[in-house]
């Protein structure tokens, strides 16, 4: 059973990789943004006001998205699962560390993929005219990047810290391809 994290910024490449590793390990893949983006077509009146939070960049609570996760943790815990875009405060990486020890799940590899603004930037606006999200305009961009420099940068830190040994910094630059080689070298070394 393999458990992961991928970390990253908005527009870092996270869901790509890890909708790859996912194939190839043949592991969940579980993405809240496209869980929460499920729950909008929903129409009712948490979907109503997820999407105001969304549209604008915002973190939605970290009580939807603890309940969202463990609810999913649960179904998943004998093959193993990819967490892509959570824990992304330290109240939820908290959460996540008790739900955890509580099933005797662990961490095996957390990737942060990194990249700078302006090449981020750029991929959001060409993925907003792809994929239509409505998040993905420049001046929601920045909001998306603030949310994670004050708070999501601060969890991959912890997690840097805590689990030193399972922590890899990925560069984020590189083509998706090469990206996907340099963690798969990892995963097989490990
Ligand atoms: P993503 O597709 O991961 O970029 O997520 C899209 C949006 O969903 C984010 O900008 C947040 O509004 C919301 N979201 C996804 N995951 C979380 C999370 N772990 N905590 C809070 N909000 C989240």
């Amino acid at each position: 059973m393999t458990n992961i994290i991928f970390f990253g910024p908005p527009g870092a490449g996270k869901g790509t990789q890890a909708k790859i590793i996912s194939e190839y390990l043949n592991i969940s893949h579980l993405s809240t943004g496209d869980i929460l983006r499920k729950k909008l077509l929903e129409n009712d009146n948490l979907a109503i006001e997820l999407k105001k939070i969304m549209a604008a960049g915002n973190l939605v609570s970290d009580d939807i998205l603890n309940s969202i996760v463990s609810s999913r943790l649960t179904k998943e815990t004998s093959k193993g699962f990819i967490l892509d875009g959570y824990p992304r405060t330290l109240h939820q990486s908290e959460f996540l560390n008790n739900f955890l020890s509580e099933t005797s799940g662990l961490i095996n590899f957390i990737f942060d993929i990194q990249i700078n603004f302006e090449t981020l930037k750029n991929r959001i606006l060409k993925r907003s005219s792809e994929e239509s999200r409505e998040d993905d305009n420049i001046d929601v961009i920045e909001t998306r990047y603030n949310e994670y420099l004050n708070s999501t940068q601060n969890v991959s830190n912890f997690y840097k810290d805590k689990y030193n040994t399972k922590f890899y910094e990925i560069d984020g630059s590189l083509e998706i391809e090469e990206i996907t080689q340099n963690i798969k070298q990892i995963l097989k070394k490990s």
